[in-house]
C-alpha cells in the first residue's frame, strides 16, 4: 500500500512508521556519535551502555529486575521474533497466534516447520482467553501475544492479561512471546505487560522496538529480554544471523535514552489520535475503540458494499488516502470490513485525510 500510495500521490496512513521527523537532540546525538569509535562491530549481544539503559527502563516501567545478561539487542523486533522462533521451535511443533497477527510471525514458524495454530479475536475484537485455552496443547511450543495490539488499536486490559496467565499456567512447557513493540503507547491509563507476571519469567521472551518508542523505524533496532538457559538457546541463532547490530546505531540510542521521556509517548500518541478520530467525526466510517499503539481501526461497512482489500486500492486509487485493510492479517475467520488507518502523522495530514474521508 505505501508503493501505491507514492505511485498514486495519496496520503499514505498505510505502513505503521512516523511521517514527522525525529527530534533535534537524537539528531545531534546521531551527529555526535558518528565521530566516535563507533564504525566496526559492537559486541554480539549488544552495547553494555545500550542493555545498561534498557535494564533500568525495564525496572522503571515494570519494577521488573532483570541483568544486562537477559538483553539481547537485535535489528528491529523482526529479527527478534525469527530469531526466536527459529532458537526454540521445532518441526511439529504447535505454535498459537491470535489473528489478526502481525504479518512476521507466521513465516517464522513454516520455516521450522512446526504448526501455526490461529485463534482469532472476538467480534468486538477483544481477547478471547475461552478460545486460546481451548486451542492450547500439550504440543504448544509457543504462544505469540502481541500487546498493545497491531492492526486492531486495542490494549487488552489488565483483567484480560490476568485470566491468559491463569491459562498459560497450566501449561508450564509452552514459551510466551510476548511482542510489546507498542508497550509505551498505551492509553488505557493501567500499563499492561507480561513483565508483571514473575510466575512466566523462566519461560517468557519479551520484545521491544526503538523503531516504536523513538520515532525511528528505519533504524531498525530493537531488542529482546529472556532468562540465561533461554538466551543461550536464542544467541545461537543470532550469532549467524546478524552477529552483532548497528554500533553507532545502539550508541546513539544508549545516549538519547538518558534525556527521552518514554511516559511522554502516550499523551504523544493520544493526542494525534484525538485528531483523527475529531477528524473523522462526520465521516460514516465507524471507528473502531482505539486504546494504544499508533492505528486506527475503522468499520466500512456503512459507506460501500466492497470488500476491504478493493476498497482500501479504490481509496487509495481515487480519493487519494492509503489504507491497510484487516483482513490481510487474519488467516481464520476473516473480517472484510475493516481498514486500519496509522496516525503517527502530523496534524495537517491527518486533517486533510479526514477531510477527505468525511466526503466519501
Ligand atoms: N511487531 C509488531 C506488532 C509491529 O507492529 C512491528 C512493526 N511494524 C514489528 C513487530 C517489527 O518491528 P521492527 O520494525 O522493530 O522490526
Ligand atoms: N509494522 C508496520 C505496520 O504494521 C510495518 C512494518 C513493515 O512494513 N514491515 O504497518
Amino acid at each position: 500500500m505505501s508503493a501505491l500510495a507514492a505511485e498514486t500521490g495519496a496520503i499514505n496512513l498505510s505502513q505503521g512508521f512516523p511521517g514527522f521527523p525525529v527530534s533535534e537532540d537524537f539528531k545531534r546525538i546521531l551527529a555526535d556519535t558518528i565521530h566516535q569509535n563507533v564504525h566496526q562491530y559492537a559486541p554480539m549481544q549488544g552495547l553494555l551502555t545500550l542493555r545498561e539503559q534498557i535494564r533500568q527502563v525495564v525496572d522503571q516501567e515494570y519494577q521488573r529486575k532483570i541483568g544486562a545478561g537477559d538483553i539481547l539487542i537485535t535489528a528491529g523486533a523482526t529479527q527478534a521474533i525469527f530469531t526466536v522462533v527459529q532458537a526454540l521451535v521445532n518441526e511439529g511443533d504447535e505454535v498459537l497466534i491470535i489473528d489478526p497477527a502481525y504479518d512476521c510471525y507466521r513465516p517464522a514458524i513454516d520455516l521450522v516447520k512446526a504448526k501455526a495454530v490461529h485463534v482469532s479475536l472476538d467480534n468486538e475484537l477483544r481477547l478471547d482467553v475461552g478460545a486460546i485455552e481451548d486451542a492450547l496443547t500439550p504440543k504448544t511450543r509457543m504462544i505469540i501475544v502481541n500487546n498493545p495490539h497491531n492492526p486492531t488499536g486495542t490494549v487488552f486490559p489488565k483483567s484480560q492479561m490476568d485470566s491468559l496467565v491463569g491459562v498459560l499456567e497450566k501449561y508450564p512447557d509452552c514459551f510466551i512471546l510476548a511482542d510489546e513493540v507498542y508497550e509505551f503507547i498505551n492509553f488505557l491509563g493501567e500499563p499492561v505487560s507480561f513483565n508483571y507476571y514473575p510466575q512466566l519469567f523462566d519461560r517468557l521472551i519479551c520484545i521491544s522496538s526503538f523503531g516504536k518508542t523513538l520515532h525511528a523505524t528505519g533504524w531498525k533496532v530493537g531488542y529482546l529480554t529472556a532468562p540465561d538457559k533461554i538466551m543461550k538457546e536464542i544467541l545461537k541463532v543470532h550469532q549467524f544471523l546478524v552477529f552483532s547490530v548497528s554500533h553507532f546505531a545502539q550508541s546513539a540510542i544508549a545516549e538519547y535514552l538518558k534525556i527521552f521521556d518514554i511516559k511522554e509517548l502516550a499523551g504523544f500518541y493520544r493526542a494525534k489520535q484525538e485528531i483523527l478520530s475529531n477528524s473523522l467525526s462526520k465521516s460514516s466510517l465507524k471507528l473502531m475503540p482505539c486504546s494504544g499503539t499508533y492505528f486506527q481501526v475503522v468499520d466500512i461497512s456503512g459507506v460501500t458494499d466492497m470488500g476491504d482489500v478493493d476498497y482500501a486500492i479504490w481509496l487509495t486509487k481515487e480519493k487519494g488516502v492509503a489504507t491497510i485493510p484487516l483482513s490481510v492479517f487474519y488467516t481464520s475467520q476473516p473480517f472484510s470490513n475493516y481498514l486500519r488507518l496509522c496516525f503517527a502523522k502530523d496534524e495537517e495530514t491527518l486533517l486533510k485525510a479526514g477531510d477527505i474521508l468525511c466526503q466519501i
